[in-house]
């Protein structure tokens, strides 16, 4: 193995990606520093479906998509809306994401994604390892259910990209959803099941028990914001009324990436796709593993302390107040799917997926800054994408091999 020469690196940002990156970065010997203004384990990373998602290389930006917008909108029950307000801003976001609804487009993107799928387990295994996290990940597959022929016939493109890209699933009859999950209702004419995904059980502990093992192992914790940044290398970095001086700076801030990317003259296509949970509790035959309940739109993930239920998009930016509205509607919709269902809201919450418009995560040095990296942009599967993002980046700090082609992460590319 070749000498890593350690160096000063301040990672700004403490979700799954940046507490990931922080642990490659630290075995190889940097002196390394987080900026994290929450507690850990309380953020994005922490609300999410908790699915080590091998298999979800589709990206949002589908063919088709474009035409159901308006449907799904109008939609109560639908997996999207929109902040009007909000929508000037957005509209760059939207273009180019309409613009990635083509197949050719979609083969690509799911690629991209793909490639990074198929490093992620062997990243996480490392982190999990160092953490002693086993406890927390539970190993037996994903479950997409459909309730209608009609419903599994829509999604022959997404198999027919999934197969093109390696995903490893199989086609599983009514009979075979019911023998692996005797608790959700007889009603499934379909299945996709996708072994080799696996559940985090609760992922708010694992970003924190991720944190404790950096800081464990001499990694140091600063409890503010990263606010700007001056010099050339090394860097200053201003928080609060202190500043921190660093050779090296990754930007792992999840959806606030772009503005602080900003700050080294680098515009980057990346907002905040809000999704909400709600807290159930374990229903009579609780399920034994994330079941995506295609017909709603929604997951439904067995964890320590429930059942939690996720739903799909708000489009609204940052900074608007959350709006429960619509996932608690989904309660009443998800009952009829699952036996010994149980309705008491225990908790109700809202994330903020760092989405790009392509669903392909950033993953790269800022051009004309090469000491500074940015890594953001994982989407629906960024809890996935976190540690192999994290890995590519020691990757480049190291000045190693990757071993994976990064143009489709390019800033700018
Ligand atoms: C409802 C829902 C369900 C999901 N389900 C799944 C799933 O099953 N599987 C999956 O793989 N993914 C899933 N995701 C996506 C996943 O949760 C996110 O993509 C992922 O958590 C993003 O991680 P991150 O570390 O990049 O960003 P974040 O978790 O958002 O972390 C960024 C951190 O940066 C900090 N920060 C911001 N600005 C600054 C600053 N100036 N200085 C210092 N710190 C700053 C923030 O406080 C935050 O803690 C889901 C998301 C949602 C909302």
């Amino acid at each position: 193995m070749t000498e890593v020469e350690p160096k000063n690196i301040a990672v700004i940002g403490g979700g799954i990606t940046g507490v990931s990156t922080a642990l490659f970065l630290q075995s190889d010997g940097h002196k390394v520093t987080i900026f994290e203004p929450d507690e850990f384990g309380t953020g994005t990373s922490s609300g999410n479906a908790g699915v080590i998602s091998l298999g979800s290389c589709i990206p949002t930006a589908m063919p088709g998509i474009p035409t159901r917008v308006p449907g799904m909108l109008m939609d109560p029950y639908g997996p999207l809306s929109i902040r009007w307000g909000y929508l000037p801003k957005l509209a760059p976001w939207l273009l180019s994401f309409l613009l990635n609804c083509t197949p050719s487009r979609a083969h690509r993107n799911a690629s991209a994604k793909a490639a990074l799928l198929d490093r992620a387990h062997a990243a996480y295994d490392l982190l999990i390892r160092l953490a002693d996290a086993e406890s927390l990940v539970s190993r037996r597959g994903m479950l997409k259910v459909y309730a209608s022929e009609a419903g599994f016939e829509r999604a022959k493109f997404e198999i027919e990209v999934m197969q093109h890209t390696g995903r490893r699933f199989d086609v599983v009859t009514s009979d075979e959803v019911r023998q692996l999950e005797p608790g959700l209702a007889p009603k499934f004419v379909r299945g996709l099941f996708f072994d080799d995904n696996s559940g985090i059980l609760d992922p708010g502990k694992l970003v924190a028990r991720f944190a404790e093992t950096f800081v464990a192992g001499g990694g140091t914790v600063i409890g503010t914001k990263a606010q700007d940044f001056s010099g050339n290398g090394p860097y200053r970095i201003r928080a609060d009324d202190m500043e921190h001086t660093a050779d090296v700076i990754v930007i792992a801030a999840g959806s606030w990436s772009s503005r602080l990317a900003r700050q080294f003259g680098t515009r980057i296509m990346l907002d905040a796709e809000r999704g909400y949970h709600v807290m159930l509790p374990h229903p009579e035959t609780p399920l034994n593993r994330p079941v995506a309940l295609t017909e709603h739109s929604v997951f439904l993930s067995p964890m320590d302390d429930g059942m939690r239920l996720t739903t799909g998009v708000e489009l609204g930016g940052n900074e608007a107040p959350p709006d429960y509205t619509r996932v608690r509607r989904m309660i009443s919709r998800v009952g009829e799917s699952v036996n010994g269902f149980r309705s008491e809201e225990q908790s109700v919450w809202l994330g903020f997926r760092p989405s790009t418009p392509n669903g392909v995560p950033y993953i790269d040095s800022v051009p004309g800054h090469p000491n500074v990296y940015l890594a953001a942009g994982g989407g629906h599967v960024g809890m996935t994408m976190g540690p192999i993002s994290g890995r590519i980046i020691s990757d480049l700090v190291a000045g190693r091999d990757p071993d994976i082609d990064l143009a489709p992460y390019r800033v700018g590319g």
